[in-house]
């Protein structure tokens, strides 16, 4: 289990961290897995998002820990393509930025690997912990997972059966209107 899972119920909410362990790994360097402090090469699990907002909210990992990670997490190993539906209210005060990801499809995600002198915090203008910077010398990058496409809301579904009735009629009139098949 993630040290830094949330629990509510004496149920663990995976995806779902606590506030103040995030903040902890973070400025101590701690791996969000185990808790022990990393070594020499960390891993970090990006989303395309991060890569734009440039850092990670989420701490860092042993590499051991990431691949164990990837392993036994539904979501970076591709067996689900949607985050969990929004979490019990109560669940959802532990919630950081993970509220926005509700629902959603599954974004990619990359492991990218740093040193421990590309250790940068990303700190907001009130000086609170963003995460992880990524504006530094990365070792390597690999593809944990794909995005998964995303899912059609019911207005396009609706849109989508409408254009293949709309074929079907079509393609049934053509044959109705093709010469020859007519008995003369
Ligand atoms: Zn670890």
């Amino acid at each position: 289990m993630p040290w830094i899972t949330g629990w509510f119920d004496a149920r663990p909410y995976f995806g779902i961290n606590f506030p103040i362990r995030r903040t902890q790994c973070i400025e101590h360097r701690l791996c969000q897995f185990c808790r022990q402090p990393l070594g020499r090469r960390i891993g970090l699990v990006v989303r395309p998002a991060d890569i734009t907002a440039g850092y990670v909210e989420e701490p860092a990992m042993h590499p051991e820990c990431l691949d164990y990670a990837v392993a036994v997490c539904p979501m970076l190993n591709g067996a689900t393509d949607q985050y969990r539906a929004a979490p019990p209210s109560a669940v959802a005060e532990l919630v950081t930025a993970t509220a926005s990801r509700a629902g959603k499809p599954a974004e990619a995600y990359d492991a990218w690997y740093i040193t421990p002198s590309g250790y940068e915090i990303a700190y907001s203008p009130d000086g609170s912990v963003l995460g992880i910077s990524l504006d530094v010398p990365v070792l390597m990058k690999r593809p944990i997972r794909a995005a998964a496409r995303p899912r059609l809301t019911d207005e396009q579904t609706a849109l989508l059966r409408q254009v293949l009735d709309l074929e079907a009629v079509t393609f049934v009139e053509s044959i109705l209107d093709a010469p020859g098949d007519t008995p003369s």
